[in-house]
């Protein structure tokens, strides 16, 4: 079996984008792959370092995300990134062999230095990417499930161990180089439209949103603006509820396109369909949170046991990756 390495940064409860853009597929790929996931509470320090109760908390509540959509502890090595030492040493060690130039072209730092500048962007946040290849090698994941737009991370993930091979392997392969395995999933937009659904925009709706609360936040999504009227047609190429239609309505979708642009649906209507739709996709995720929500000792094992696993696997890899390098007495 295959092994995928995917995963989540602790910053708090996972939404629906997640579900669609990563978590959905990940379900799909227990079956096929050795699924390792990681809960990435040291990445989340680079952004949160100094909320680190937010990031405590988030780890049950990440995990519970995960386990509530249908991922099965009894198949996937599910562990904390802090409670993998390989990971640490492994940062240090490729850390030598990356230039502070090829991180500055990493589009995720490039984005966050054209927002606010390099005075306040810090060592481990400019060095992520570099963790970020350690997640992906301390357990020779064979691929990481991405989409398009993450190609560079992985791309510099390859180049770190192509690097770390033509040094010290020797004319042997010491780390495996991964693939990215592309999942062209649409980005699901916030309810505000904006083209992000997000944690921080207070836009999305979340796996552990109640029903009450979904009728509430699909209510309040941004709709066709010029559509004033009940009785005025509407654009569902610019609406938001439209959008979420195709992505959890499928099967009606073309038909409430039709029905909004002839009038022959209200906005209210448009709504409550969709509330229905994303509510009977929750359902059974939420009897699985209030399962887990009750046991977090259940939870805690799993997140455990995954962790003693990884790290035997680490183990054995920082041997390896030692004597290569000659760091060894
Ligand atoms: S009827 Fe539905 S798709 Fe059309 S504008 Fe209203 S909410 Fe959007």
């Amino acid at each position: 079996m295959k092994r995928i390495l995917t995963g989540d940064r602790t910053t708090g409860r996972l939404h629906l984008g997640h579900y669609v853009g990563s978590l959905q597929n990940r379900v799909k790929l227990q079956e096929e792959y050795d699924t390792f996931i990681i809960l990435a509470d040291v990445q989340a320090l680079t952004t949160h370092f100094e909320r680190p109760e937010l990031i405590n908390k988030s780890i049950y509540d990440v995990a519970i995300d995960n386990l509530s959509v249908g991922l099965n502890p009894n198949r996937i090595t599910m562990f904390l990134q802090s409670k993998i030492g390989a990971i640490a040493e492994l940062t240090v060690f490729y850390s030598m062999l990356v230039s502070v130039n090829s991180l500055r072209h990493n589009p995720t730092i490039k984005t966050e230095v054209t927002q606010y500048g390099y005075d306040d962007l810090s060592y481990g946040f400019l060095g992520y990417p570099v963790s970020q290849a350690a997640d992906i090698t301390f357990c020779s994941a064979d691929l990481v499930p991405v989409g398009e737009d993450q190609l560079p991370h992985i791309e510099q993930a390859r180049k770190i161990v192509r690097r770390f091979n033509d040094l010290y392997g020797n004319g042997k392969i010491i780390i495996k180089q991964p693939d990215a395995l592309i999942s062209n999933t649409p980005r699901l937009i916030g309810l505000d439209g904006n083209s992000k659904m997000g944690k921080s925009l207070g836009n999305a709706i979340y796996l552990s949103d109640t029903s009450e609360e979904v009728n509430l936040k699909v209510r309040s999504a941004i709709t066709d603006k010029n559509r004033i009227k009940r009785t005025d047609p509407g654009n569902p190429e610019v609406c938001t509820v439209s959008k979420y239609h195709e992505a959890f309505n499928c099967s009606e979708y073309q038909n409430i396109c039709e029905m909004c642009r002839s009038a022959s649906i209200g906005c209210a209507a448009c709504k409550t369909l969709l509330s229905k739709k994303i509510n009977s996709l929750l359902a059974p995720f939420r009897e699985k949170r209030a399962y887990y929500e009750e046991r977090k000792a259940e939870v805690r094992d799993i997140i455990l046991a995954g962790s003693n696993r990884a790290n035997l696997i680490g183990n054995e890899t920082m041997e390896v990756v030692k004597k290569a390098m000659s760091i060894y007495m």
